[in-house]
């Protein structure tokens, strides 16, 4: 039978590292959400656009087409064709994601696109809105989190490997600004769903995270 576990939570809880190991450990496929609204947020500021302008956003999101690939079970998101991996990872495109991703026209197409992918095979995804909104099905949910100082440590280490100049308050100001914005949207709201458990990786380490979430699956009959 054909399953899909929900990983959802806060940025920097370790998600997308953690939502990967679990997918290669049971051999399926690791669809990052976040990836693909970043894509959009990094087509509209190329367009220009003001990020609370929600009339000229939603209006141009027609104009951008989004979609996946999988190269070795890797996640490719192409805009309008162009493989955009390499470019949407910055914390310009990320709060241009956040602020964009509450309106309604931006999540219907992406969300559809969501629950096909995981429709057609078993799937690991992750995002803000998985278990309660885009698969309310979901074999297995977690609700993934960690302390805000912990995660904003855990994003400014990997905000400085990729180059990027930024100070750790900058980093924990960002992340509570993006937890806020997420949280109080009135559109899929980032919240644990009621049949989610809830894993705090504050004192664990990744392989640990990724083990505790193997061991909920095993006892959920996901196997
Ligand atoms: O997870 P990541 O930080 O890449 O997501 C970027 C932004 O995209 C989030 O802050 C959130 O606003 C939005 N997002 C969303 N729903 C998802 C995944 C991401 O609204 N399922």
């Amino acid at each position: 039978m054909s399953y899909s576990i929900a990983i959802d939570g806060p940025a920097g809880a370790g998600k997308s590292t953690i939502a990967r190991i679990v997918a290669q450990k049971k051999g399926c496929l690791y669809v990052d959400t976040g990836a693909m609204y970043r894509a959009l947020a990094l087509f509209f500021l190329r367009e220009g656009l003001e990020g609370t302008d929600q009339a000229a956003i939603e209006g141009c999101c027609k104009k951008a087409q989004i979609t996946l690939g999988f190269e070795n079970k890797t996640q490719v998101v192409y805009l309008n064709g162009e493989n955009v991996n390499g470019l949407i990872r910055t914390q310009e495109v990320g709060d241009m994601a956040s602020v964009t991703s509450r309106y309604p026209k931006v999540r219907q197409e992406l969300v559809r696109m969501q629950q096909k992918i995981a429709g057609d095979t078993d799937v690991v995804m992750d995002g803000r809105d998985i278990g309660t909104c885009v698969l309310p099905d979901a074999t297995v949910k977690i609700f993934l989190t960690a302390r805000v100082d912990v995660r904003a440590k855990r994003r400014y280490r990997e905000l400085l490997e990729r180059k990027e100049t930024c100070s750790l308050a900058a980093v924990e100001e960002e992340i509570r600004k993006r937890d806020h914005q997420d949280m109080t949207r009135a559109v899929s709201p980032l919240r644990q769903a009621k049949d989610a458990v809830l894993v705090d990786t504050s004192d664990l380490s990744i392989d640990q995270a990724a083990d505790a979430i193997l061991e909920i699956c095993r006892q959920k009959g996901c196997v």
